[in-house]
């Protein structure tokens, strides 16, 4: 699936390049791709999955950030939805989740999104290690970027999850999205 590749290329590239270059370090723990929705109280999401530890970890993913934040408010539907929610068996690749949004994560408006759980490395995890990775993914499709610290939004799952415990938004990870939205 090359064009999935390329895709994850630039948003991790963009991702990096906001850690190295972005101004904005001061009290705030959270980091913007700079694209955003027209709002995410009506974003229609539509999970389809293979595995059905994938299934339960979207739902959970969803159901935290709804839960958490005043600004989002969901609808799982598979009828004009804008996110897809989806999986994949990737064994060649290091990555347990990826995000894509159309046109790019640095645009205004977004206009698309979908996510990936690769369960090749994802069906060993406990169901809150795998939401770890679902709710990361969706804090991407929110527009937020990387992180660093104990913090929704870390990168590494082995950080996030592993070290941290985080598996929802924690409040600077929802101060995020307040921000945007
Ligand atoms: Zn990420």
């Amino acid at each position: 699936m090359p064009i999935r590749h390329v895709r994850v290329a630039v948003l991790v590239v963009f991702a990096l390049s906001v850690g190295a270059f972005g101004s904005h370090r001061s009290a705030r723990a959270y980091e913007l791709l700079g694209g955003q929705w027209p709002g995410i109280s009506s974003l229609g999401f539509c999970i389809s999955t293979s595995y059905s530890g994938s299934d339960a970890a979207w739902d959970t993913g969803l159901y935290y950030w709804d839960y958490l934040s005043s600004e989002f408010g969901y609808h799982t539907s598979c009828n004009g939805n804008k996110v897809s929610l989806l999986d994949a068996n990737y064994s060649q690749v290091s990555w347990d989740g990826l995000a894509e949004l159309i046109p790019s994560p640095v645009s205004n408006p977004y206009t698309g999104a979908a996510a990936y759980l690769n369960y090749h490395h994802t069906q060993n995890y406990t169901t809150t290690k795998i939401a770890s990775v679902a709710g990361h993914e969706l804090g991407h499709i929110f527009g937020l970027a990387h992180e660093s610290g104990c913090v929704l939004m870390n990168a590494a799952t082995s950080v996030r999850y592993t070290s941290c415990g985080v598996w929802y938004a924690t409040s600077d990870d929802r101060d995020g999205v307040s921000y945007i939205y």
